[in-house]
């Protein structure tokens, strides 16, 4: 994630369609974020109407790793103790980020083994690689990437969890490292989030076990690279290799945009609904297929045997 300017968060006006009915599940979020707390209720009650019954929270720095079982919390409430409302089922993911590693302390890992035992995530997330900006590619931001990145692999192996991984610009870096260590995405699961690499190594993460996170990033036509390394990573292993995800408030879909605005509005899991119908036409598969195969591919990449629920009339 990258920090998007804050504006009430807010859907766009097209967003409801017929895959409205068809059960997805948003693998990826930050709707823990501050820009979503004052009307974190309406939008996860919109995005159960546009079809999202699960919601992954995917943490980034220690000291907000909190913030995240609080949001979880006053979601479950919400659906519960208060208004009975349909509103998705919150998971939370631990880690830290790559692009965050100046904040991260040496402590932090011992307190993210801690918050792993305590609270039990699904998953450890997102971590990775990143040399995007300048001050990430140095000699000592790189080498204190590698660390935090193979300590919390290291984590993952000992609590038998998946990792989620953000890479960007680093695919090699990234490769060469998972290929050395225990991790085995075969068996413990994992998920390439926001995949932003070519075709070579798209199916190098998929050979490893990895699933590819696909965003709002692949509604945008210009988008050329990104979606000939999805639709070749398809042909090769078929619609199995892909989950999907809004890493909201970031990747807003491009129908979302609004060209007259300065500052875009944050994206919202509600908008997974544009991801989703993406995908089916690029791959010319109906929408309940397609549905069936992404909620069986994210039980996969978290382990998790979550029930396929009966469809909305
Ligand atoms: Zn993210």
């Amino acid at each position: 994630m990258v920090t998007v300017a804050t504006l009430a968060p807010s859907l766009s006006p097209t967003f409801i369609d017929s895959s409205s009915e068809i059960p997805i599940i948003d693998t990826h979020t930050h709707f823990d974020m501050p820009v979503f707390a004052n009307d974190r209720v309406t939008l996860a009650t919109q995005a159960w109407q546009s079809g999202v019954r699960h919601l992954v929270l995917v943490g980034y720095v220690q000291r907000h790793f909190m913030r995240m079982q609080q949001t979880k919390a006053e979601l479950f409430a919400a659906a519960t103790d208060n208004l009975n409302l349909p509103i998705p089922q919150v998971y939370v993911a631990a880690g830290l980020h790559p692009a965050y590693i100046h904040e991260h302390q040496q402590t932090d890992l011992p307190l993210l083994a801690e918050f792993v035992k305590t609270h039990q995530p699904i998953a450890i997330g997102e971590i990775g690689m990143d040399t995007y900006e300048d001050t990430l590619k140095t000699d000592s931001a790189l080498a204190k990437q590698r660390q935090f990145f193979i300590a919390q692999l290291d984590l993952a192996v000992s609590e038998k969890l998946p990792v989620i991984l953000h890479i960007r610009k680093a695919h090699a870096q990234c490769l060469k490292i998972l290929k050395e260590h225990q991790y085995d995405a075969q068996q413990l699961g994992g998920i390439a989030h926001s995949f932003s690499g070519g075709e070579q190594e798209a199916k190098a993460f998929v050979e490893l076990g990895f699933k590819l996170g696909v965003t709002g990033q692949i509604t945008n036509p210009n988008a050329k690279k990104l979606r000939r390394a999805i639709t070749c990573a398809v042909e090769k292993y078929g619609l199995d290799c892909l989950v999907l995800e809004t890493d909201c408030p970031d990747m807003l879909p491009y129908s979302c945009y609004q060209p007259s605005l300065d500052t875009q509005q944050p994206n919202v899991p509600a908008n997974l609904a544009y991801v989703f119908a993406q995908l089916s036409e690029m791959f010319s598969v109906d929408r309940q297929t397609l549905a069936h195969q992404l909620w069986k591919n994210s039980c996969e990449a978290f382990k998790i045997q979550w029930q396929y629920p009966p469809l909305i009339s």
